[in-house]
């Protein structure tokens, strides 16, 4: 049993080094659905335009949300319904005209990572929503897999995976070791998340003053620490002190007014 715990210890502070050694000891800013709160991305969330616009910026990463149609088409979209029609229910052909607040059409995850690999610097904070049905979120996974790597974002400095879902999570460490992966929900302390091979939390910033153990307990495990969603400066200030990993904001350009940005550019 001993040596099993050992194992997982060893692994999770190996699975960590891709995130920290980015970081190099600072906190890495995550735009939440791209960078859409601004003019240029037409404030759309989850448009190629605010892929784009989180990559010129230069925050550490941006994060969307993946869904799939019933024809195994995988859509960057967070709703799990699109005008009235559940997503996973209905073809890619019944969304396809579908216009986003910036005149785009919502992206698959093929145009999203298109643009993508213009820059490989910014991470990909990748998740991928829940299903009913073990089965379909299975293929989901199977499937966000096989998509990275034929766009050849499969390192795991390029992509962490996070999820609503255990099941996707635990998926998503087995297929891919040596990636970063976090759970999103507060059912799980980070020991039980380690003792089923997660490498990382993705906390409700509140989180951690519920369990206040939580921070060192996950650092004890050597798991990654992201948090969200997090847009008042008070509430930053708070996560910048506990010293997390990683902030996910809608508002990326207050965070990194907040820190010594030009220090953490230089660190990478
Ligand atoms: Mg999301």
């Amino acid at each position: 049993m001993k040596k099993t715990i050992f194992s997982i210890i060893f692994c999770l502070t190996a699975i960590s080094v891709s995130v920290s050694a980015q970081k190099a000891g600072n906190v890495g800013i995550v735009a939440h659905r791209g960078y859409w709160n601004c003019p240029e991305a037409g404030y759309a969330r989850n448009s190629v335009a605010a892929l784009k616009c989180a990559q010129d910026a230069g925050f550490w990463g941006t994060e969307f949300d993946v869904n799939m149609t019933k024809d195994e088409v995988l859509v960057v979209f967070h709703d799990d319904t699109v005008a009235g029609k559940k997503i996973k229910d209905h073809d890619w052909a019944e969304f396809k005209d579908i216009r986003l607040e910036n005149g785009e059409t919502i992206p698959t995850l093929d145009d999203y990572l298109a643009q993508a690999v213009k820059h490989p610097e910014t991470v990909l904070v990748f998740e991928l929503k829940p299903a009913p049905e073990q089965e379909f979120e299975n293929r989901m996974v199977d499937l966000s897999v096989e998509r990275l790597k034929e766009f050849g974002i499969d390192t795991p400095d390029r992509v962490i995976f996070i999820s609503f879902s255990i099941n996707i999570c635990e998926r998503f460490a087995r297929k891919m070791p040596g990636f970063t992966v976090q759970y999103l929900d507060d059912d799980f302390s980070p020991a039980e998340l380690a003792g089923r091979g997660i490498s990382g939390v993705d906390y409700h910033y509140g989180v951690f003053g519920k369990h206040p153990e939580w921070y060192d307990e996950a650092r004890r495990l050597g798991m990654t620490v992201n948090c969200w969603t997090v847009n008042d400066p008070k509430d930053m200030e708070a996560m910048l002190g506990l010293g997390v990993d990683l902030i996910t904001t809608d508002c990326p350009d207050k965070l990194k007014s907040k820190i010594n940005f030009e220090k953490f550019q230089n660190n990478f």
